[in-house]
Formats: structure tokens, sequence, C-alpha cells
């Protein structure tokens, strides 16, 4: 035809009745012959509407309909013009292993739960097709919620359109017409329980692994009960850390100092990840300053679209980091979604200068380390670790860059063996994972890794992620482990950390 070996589509089948003539009156026979309830492929070819070639071109609105406020830092025309660039190609339904995207749609394959139809609410929306109401209804919140910020459709869609934040605008409008459904509003506060799990942490940590206490946070916060959760610690990070990288160093005083972001995982659950960052830093003679009053990254409120309180966090962090970030120094992160969060969304909640250095400074702690190494500024004196461990890419480190590289220093490491396996996402997507109401539809959508880490033979597994950790070892015998903690072991800095590679053997409770 016309178009050689390629389909014709409905762009050009206008124009085969003028190239074949009579001809085409035996391809409209063929059809009827070989499709006559007009089923395969209806409207390509064998068409009479002269006018097919722009009957579906999307009507580009002139004026936008008053809408809900926009509460993420983007006009409607720039909304408009993300949501027109996705061209409806559909490859965000692909199921194939080629691909992380989408992990919720691969389990629930219905159109609402695809990327693409976050990008077709806002067309319609701004378009006048549906009313502005529709954006915080019921039904979109619904559709907004099969989007946890994963960020893959972003990676892979071949128009890389930001879809997860049209999502995060989708909740946005809910909650702030609605409210914060009460679990969402409980699980994207786990870092203001933080403090009191910790000052209770007796208490707390027997909460944790016991089964009536489980199923009253079940009833009462929304955790599931048969969720395995990490035990608080004695005293938080902030407040326990060494007091030399606590004290405010004199502006201009030294370079090569870096600002260390600690997050809420590692401040009250996992000390000994901060502790394992500082003793790598100072192992290779880099000064270190840890603002003991920032806060949470937010990465959770983002989630729930709690904009809100999403800012106010955002406001106070920004406040302590950007004259940093001014003076060229950058702030590292042991946990990816905060590296997500303050390189990706807080510019978005809080636009301006200081929000955009920041995000230019911030910098996930292995891909920091990696640029101490590619600059021949890496100490390599790695002790041996004869140890063979699985090691899963979280989302958020593919967000950030297109390969994990603490797993690759982990290869100058003697004796040491990692497999990199590729299951997909882990599915427990920060608080996802540890709600009553989508606790099945994680382990489901991180089935595939659930499944290798219940077999596999290695000694422990690895990951960045926090909440990956959690998933990994939800029905694991075997721990999982940050790879700076690694690190911090072969340098011989921290002998202790040996006992996180020990099985955890509470029912209830991650290593
Ligand atoms: S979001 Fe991207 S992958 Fe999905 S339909 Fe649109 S352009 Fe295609
Ligand atoms: S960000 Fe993740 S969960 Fe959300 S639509 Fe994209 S792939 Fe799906």
């Amino acid at each position: 035809t016309i178009s050689g070996e390629h389909g014709d589509g409905l762009a050009r089948t206008a124009f085969i009745r003028s190239q074949y003539g009579d001809l085409y009156r035996v391809f409209r026979q063929v059809k009827d012959i070989f499709d006559p309830h007009n089923l395969l492929n209806p409207g390509k070819i064998i068409n009479d509407d002269q006018h097919i070639t722009i009957r579906n071109l999307r009507p580009v609105p002139e004026k936008f309909p008053e809408l809900v406020d926009l509460q993420l830092a983007w006009s409607p025309q720039e909304l408009q013009d993300e949501a027109a660039r996705c061209n409806g190609c559909g490859s965000c339904r692909r199921q194939d292993a080629g691909s992380r995207m989408c992990p919720v749609f691969r389990i629930a394959p219905d159109e609402e739960a695809s990327p693409r139809a976050k990008a077709n609410l806002f067309r319609s929306l701004l378009s006048g097709a549906l009313h502005p109401n529709e954006l915080s209804s019921a039904e979109t919140k619904h559709m907004a919620d099969t989007c946890f910020n994963c960020k893959q459709c972003q990676l892979d869609c071949p128009s890389t359109v930001n879809i997860p934040q049209m999502a995060i605008e989708a909740k946005a409008a809910y909650v702030s017409a609605n409210g914060l459904d009460h679990t969402d509003w409980i699980l994207s506060r786990a870092h203001s329980f933080g403090a009191l799990g910790s000052t209770l942490s007796m208490a707390a940590n027997w909460a944790i692994n016991n089964s009536s206490a489980r199923w009253l946070m079940e009833k009462m916060m929304g955790i599931h009960r048969d969720r395995k959760l990490p035990f608080f610690s004695r005293r938080s990070f902030l407040r326990s850390g060494p007091k030399k990288y606590l004290k405010r160093p004199r502006p201009g005083s030294d370079p090569n100092l870096v600002i260390f972001f600690v997050d809420y995982y590692a401040n009250y659950h996992d000390p000994e990840l901060a502790h394992a960052m500082l003793a790598v830093l100072q192992h290779n003679q880099i000064p270190v300053y840890v603002p003991p009053q920032q806060l949470a990254s937010g990465m959770a409120m983002v989630s729930a679209g709690d904009l809100i309180a999403a800012r106010g966090l955002a406001e106070e962090n920004i406040k302590i980091l950007a004259e940093f970030a001014k003076e060229g120094h950058q702030i590292i992160c042991t946990e990816p979604a905060a590296a997500v969060c303050l390189k990706q969304e807080y510019p978005m909640l809080v636009p301006g200068e200081d929000s955009r250095v920041i995000s230019e400074q911030v910098s996930e702690a292995g891909a920091f380390l990696w640029q101490l190494h590619e600059s021949q500024r890496l100490k390599t004196d790695f002790g041996r670790l004869d140890l063979e461990l699985d090691y899963h890419t979280p989302c958020h480190i593919k967000a950030l860059s297109s390969r994990s590289a603490l797993n690759a220093l982990l290869a100058l490491i003697p004796e040491l063996r990692v497999n990199t396996i590729e299951k997909g996402c882990s599915g427990m997507a920060g608080t996802y994972g540890l709600a009553r109401d989508t606790f099945e539809t994680s382990r489901q959508i991180g089935r595939e890794l659930i499944d290798h880490m219940k077999i596999t033979n290695v000694q422990a597994g690895v990951t960045e992620c926090s909440s990956c950790k959690m998933q990994m070892e939800q029905e694991s015998r075997i721990p999982t482990i940050h790879p700076l903690k690694l690190l911090a072991l072969s340098y011989g800095l921290m002998p202790e950390l040996g006992r996180a590679l020990q099985p955890q053997k509470k029912k209830l409770v991650v290593s």
C-alpha cells in the first residue's frame, strides 16, 4: 500500500482509495468475506469516512476550565503539555519482563490502573470533557491510588511522561477536598510516631512482635497484622549520634564537607546504617555534618497526596540544607526514596532557588562514593568477605540512575559474590505494603522477589531501600542488609555489623 511494508492505520486510510481506484472494491470484498463482523482492525484501510485522518485528533483547549487549585508547582498549561506528551501508545500496559512499569497494572490490568489513564484524566479535565469537580471525586482517588509513585513508568515511557506527578496532583485534589483517610494519615506520619516509639522502645518493640497487640494495631492504625516490622532503636540516631558530626561547622570552613540527610528509617530503626555511612566517610577522610534539626523527607506524605503537610516538612529541611547546597556541598542520602524526594519532589512542592540548588546537590550515598572511586579518592583497602548475596535494585535507585553505584562498589570487596537479581518491583512502595488494605496486593506485586528470597541459597539479600528490605524479609529465613554496611564491615570499621548477617528469628520483625 501507500506505506510500503508499514501499516496504514487511521492516518493514511483515506488515501488508499485514491491509490487503488477500482481495485479498492476488491479490498472491500475480501474484508467482507474474511471479517464479516468487522472485528479485525476496524476502520483501517476499509473506511468511508473521508476525514478519518483528522477525526481522532485531540482537541487543544484554548481556555482552561476553572480547576481545583493545582497544588504542585505547575500551571494548567504545563500540566496540559505534560499530559499531551502521552501519545497513548500503551507501552505502559506491557506485561513482559523487560520493563518494571507498571507494577500495579501488571497484577490488575484494568485501563484505570494503567499509567496512561492518569494522563487521559488530566487531558479530559483540561479540555472540559470532564467537570473540574471530578478531580476530587472518589472515582478519581481510586484511579490515583493505583499509583504508588515508584517512577518506573516515567523511566520506561518512550515520551518520559511524568505520570507519577499527575497521580500525586490527583490525590492532592482529593485530600484537599475530602481530607486524608485514617490509615494514610497515620502511615504518612510514621516519622512523628518514631520519636515516641524510640522513647517507649521496650513497650513498642514488645507490641510489634506480639500477635494480639498487632491485631489491635491493625484495627486502630490500619497496619496489617502480618507485616513484619522493624524494631525501634532505643535512641534515635539524631539524638545519640557522635557529637562531632552534629556540631555545625563554620560556613566555608571546608570545601570537601558533605551533609548527611538521615531520614526516618535510619534515624529511628537502623542507626547502625547511619553509623556505617559516617564510618565509611571518615575512613575516606571526607568531613561530614549531620544537621541535628533535620526532619524526615516527607516522601510518604507526598505519595499519599498530603501536600500541605509534606510542604511543611520540605520547607523546614530546605531552610536547613539550602545554605550548604549554595556553598556547593553535596547532600548525601542512604535512603533512595529520600534522595528522590529532595531531588524531584521538593522543587514541585516549594519552588524556588533554594529547592533547585538542593535538588542539584543531592546524591544517593552510592553515587557519591562512586564519584570518589572514579577520581581515585576512595580507599580500596577492603578486607575479604567470603559471602554470597542476592542484590535487588530498588525502583527509586533506578529513578536516580541507570545502575546501582553501591552494587558496583561491592565488586571491590575480595571474595564477595553478589548476584544481581531482577524480579521486578518489590511492591512495598513505602507505606503501601504496610497498610491493611494493600498488604495483599503489595505481596502479589512482590511475589517473584519474595519467592526468590524464600528459596535462595545465599547468606543474605542486599538492597539500599528500607521498604524493599522489609518485603525481601517478609517470608525469607535470611536477612537483607544495606550495601553500605557491607562496605563498613569489609573496611574493618564496624565488626559488630557481622550481626546484621544473622537471621531475625522473631516472627513479626525484620532484622
Ligand atoms: S504514558 Fe507513555 S507509555 Fe503510556 S501510553 Fe502514554 S506515551 Fe505510551
Ligand atoms: S509511578 Fe509506578 S505505580 Fe505509578 S503509574 Fe508509574 S509505574 Fe505505575
